[in-house]
């Protein structure tokens, strides 16, 4: 049984300010610790919950952050930037589940540990099918439409939230409790490495069961930027269309190739960022 796991950073227990994720900030280097120790917890639990081959994609900002030489020597490492699948590259159909940890709730969510939706910058929203979807909606969608369901998915309680209206049967771990955008309540970290470890397990005992969420074919995606000059940007992709002064939508075949547009709005739409206005 293939599993795979994505690893966000911002989700991370003991993770809560921007200084904690940015690669220059006073708290990434024990955050790189943290995160290692958690994906750790999850390896741990997906074996004896009957894994034979776990794959980690290291998913933060250049995905350089998990320390290979702390990481379970079972699992295999995903490391680096410059991939067409973001933070489920490598994520194909033979895998019987995803399971996502350290992740955070999508941009504007109250009560959520540094809440983006993959850049808090440029992007104010993202939806598929009419569906506001965060990192957690977007990359389970990806694996869903390969027949992989999202196990499991951790991090603070506004991010469980989000994981169980996405899909009611995903089991989730609270690691700690927002108390505000840049503050959080960390629970003792050992307490929360047995919570992975105990839930990782229970879940990839039932992935055989588990049915991925429908997909719905043909899915258009529409991007709501955070100035009106970035959806100007994005406009310049052959295909999109404006559906008001900072939303830009386009449409793909599947999700696989929406995927690869996402990166390419973005992009196109980043290149006219303005720092001021
Ligand atoms: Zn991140």
């Amino acid at each position: 049984m293939k599993i795979f796991i994505s690893a966000d950073l911002e989700g991370i227990n003991g993770i809560a300010a921007p200084e904690d994720v940015e690669e220059v900030g006073a708290g990434y280097q024990q955050a790189r610790i943290f995160m290692t120790e958690e994906v750790n917890a999850v390896i741990d639990g997906a074996f004896a919950g009957g894994a034979t081959e776990v794959v980690v994609c290291d998913s933060h900002n250049i995905s350089q952050n998990i320390k290979m030489e702390l990481l379970d020597e079972r699992a295999q490492l995903l490391r680096g930037d410059t991939r067409r699948n973001s933070m489920v590259h490598g994520l194909d159909a033979s895998f019987d589940g995803l399971i996502l940890v350290g992740y955070h709730a999508k941009f504007g969510t109250q009560h959520a540990i540094l809440d983006h939706t993959f850049n808090p910058t440029t992007i104010r929203d993202l939806s598929v099918a009419g569906v506001s979807v965060g990192e957690l909606g977007m990359n389970a969608l990806f694996a869903a439409e390969k027949g992989v369901p999202l196990l499991m998915a951790t991090g603070d309680q506004a991010l469980s939230a989000e994981a169980k209206a996405f899909d009611p049967e995903v089991e989730t771990v609270i690691v700690k409790y927002a108390e505000g955008r840049f503050c959080a309540n960390c629970l003792p970290r050992t307490t929360t490495q047995r919570m992975l470890r105990d839930t990782a397990e229970k879940a990839v005992r039932a992935a055989k069961e588990r049915k991925p969420v429908a997909v719905p074919a043909n899915p258009e995606m529409k991007v709501t930027f955070q100035q009106v000059n970035l959806a100007d940007g994005a406009m310049r992709v052959p295909g999109t269309k404006r559906i008001d002064s900072m939303t830009v939508g386009i449409g793909a075949e599947n999700m696989d190739a929406l995927m690869a547009l996402r990166q390419i709005v973005f992009g196109a739409g980043s290149d006219f960022y303005n720092p001021l206005f």
